[in-house]
């Protein structure tokens, strides 16, 4: 199965009915922006290439990719059946409850979509698509908003985030550096009471 996005360069106001009438079965308008957006259609394998031709010869600009690399509209609800309560955020180890997590994707749609390196990941990596509850995360909104769609840090930052000894050594590191501020802080200060 695949998802096509399509747009008229033309027909900025295209109507889904419009698609309809040439071919697309059950087009859904996505929204993308505040005016901006486009239509979605599944289309079977065997579909593919017929649909290609549709495209080109409704002068359609397009854009697919398999729909194991979508965002699944139950993604949330799989990610609560699959994890219970407390959580924590994968990158930052805030503590979280079910109406404060943010459920991410560790290798974020936006990428899945559209690079090809990123969907060999997903299949090395022996995820079923991007929606696999392996790649499903808790993040408190602030990591969230400034991982948005990266990877690099945040892939490697989230893959940590799994290990109780790396969360264990970084609290063990923020103990030490604020113990020799604290040290450092208390040196200072004797010096000038001694002066
Ligand atoms: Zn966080």
């Amino acid at each position: 199965m695949y998802i096509f996005e399509l747009r008229s360069p033309k027909k900025r106001k295209m109507k889904a009915k419009y698609l309809e009438r040439r071919g697309f079965t059950n087009p859904k308008q996505v929204k993308t922006g505040k005016y901006a957006f486009h239509f979605e259609v599944e289309v079977d394998d065997s579909d593919l290439k017929k649909t290609i031709r549709r495209c080109k010869r409704r002068k359609l600009s397009y854009f697919y990719y398999d729909k194991q690399f979508a965002r699944a509209t139950n993604y949330r609800r799989r990610f609560f059946d699959a994890y219970n309560p407390p959580y924590r955020c994968q990158y930052c180890h805030k503590k979280l409850n079910e109406n404060t997590v943010i459920v991410d994707h560790l290798i974020p749609v936006d990428l899945a979509k559209k690079s090809p390196k990123v969907q060999r990941l997903i299949i090395n990596s022996g995820l079923d698509g991007v929606n696999d509850v392996m790649n499903l995360v808790p993040s408190c909104p602030k990591c969230n908003l400034k991982k948005g769609n990266k990877m690099g840090i945040w892939y490697i930052r989230g893959k940590l985030g799994y290990s109780r000894l790396y969360w264990f050594i970084r609290g063990l590191v923020r103990l030490v550096f604020a113990a020799a501020i604290l040290l450092l802080l208390a040196s200072v200060l004797n010096f000038f009471l001694n002066i």
